[in-house]
């Protein structure tokens, strides 16, 4: 069972950044106004997520660890309405189950002055501790010691610095598409990353893209049947020679999608043919049983039903939005 548990898990776990990931998508779920991300040694000594969202009583605090666990599902149907980030209840459970340590200190928002705290601690994914504590309103949740217990996964984890850029990468992105939420990351004393709660996601691409890039993306809006395409593309990228920059989300979650990359490197293509790379943000808001998130266990990589179509519409998007800011 624990074999199982732990194979499980390395699907859903793959490095720091997935663990990032789940936390910060579970805080976002959690109604939060501020997430602050705390790692060190790029998350292979400690991760800690800290929310002031709705926090669980004692006994969703024991819950949310188990397996299958989850608050977001009511009923068989609701499989296909998924609005919310998390809907399976394994990312606490697998997280526990191989890391070292997971301390889990939270309380309920809406528990008025009698409300008490909760904290569990996990080892190894035993539960070791679970008592009454003093904490504010919100969840934090700790964990160390990743992949310790799975040496054969903790070899594949790259240096300190590798893992810790694919968490930048996590929480700036999510801080562009969540930009009502403040996020805050730091790296042992040293603060990588703030963004403050603002009302377009301009605020949060400035502070990562810089003002230059930032000065010339372009927004772009599409609409089709059960689909809605909104983003930002920069016009100029000359000065940039790295890799392309895109980031997608779909309903609001970071995903990864080949046919989105792709669309978006088509718009670029047709227009600036010297190779430049492209800088996108696409945000889908898409009818639930149109995408497939089964593909892959971490969620990330997702297909759409009706790819092509959805492919086109943003390619379309850009390009036009590129050309009339190039006119
Ligand atoms: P899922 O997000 O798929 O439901 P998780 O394993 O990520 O599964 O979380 C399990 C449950 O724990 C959630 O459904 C939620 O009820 C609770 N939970 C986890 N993180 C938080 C948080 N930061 N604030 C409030 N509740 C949380
Ligand atoms: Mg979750």
């Amino acid at each position: 069972q624990d074999a199982i548990n732990k194979i499980a898990a390395g699907e859903v776990i793959e490095r720091p950044a997935s663990v990032v990931k789940e936390l910060v998508e579970n805080s976002i779920d959690a109604g939060a106004t501020r997430i602050l991300v705390e790692v060190e040694e790029g998350g292979k000594g400690l991760i800690r997520v800290t929310d002031d969202g709705c926090g669980m009583d004692r006994e969703d605090a024991a819950l949310a660890i188990e397996r299958h666990a989850t608050s977001k599902i009511s009923g068989p149907g609701d499989l296909e309405r998924i609005a919310s980030l998390g809907f399976r209840g394994e990312a606490l459970s697998s997280i526990a189950s191989v890391a070292e340590a997971l301390e889990l200190v939270t309380k309920v928002r809406s528990g008025g002055i009698d409300a008490v705290g909760t904290r569990l601690r996990v080892e190894g994914g035993r539960v070791v501790d679970l008592r009454e504590v003093g904490a504010p309103a919100g969840t934090s949740i700790e964990v160390r010691g990743l992949f310790k217990n799975v040496p054969a996964r903790r070899k594949y984890l790259k240096s300190g610095r590798a893992e810790l850029a694919r968490i930048v990468e996590v929480v700036t992105s999510y801080a562009v598409i969540h930009h009502r939420i403040s996020f805050e990351l730091f790296s042992g004393e040293k603060r990588i990353f703030k963004s403050v709660r603002s009302e377009s996601w301009n605020e949060p691409l400035l502070r990562i893209l810089g003002r230059e890039v930032a000065r010339n993306l372009v927004p772009f809006e599409a609409e089709a049947r059960s689909v809605s395409i909104s983003g930002v593309a920069a016009r100029e990228t000359a000065t940039r020679s790295s890799p392309d920059w895109i980031i997608t989300y779909v309903n609001g979650r970071l995903v990864r999608s080949r046919a989105l990359s792709r669309a978006v490197a088509e718009a670029y293509r047709t227009l600036i043919p010297t190779g430049r790379h492209p800088i996108a943000v696409v945000s889908l808001r898409i009818d639930p049983s149109q995408v497939d998130v089964n593909v892959h266990p971490a969620k990330t990589e997702v297909r759409f039903l009706r790819e092509e179509e959805v492919a086109a519409l943003v390619t379309d998007a850009i390009r036009a939005a590129l050309m009339k800011a190039g006119e």
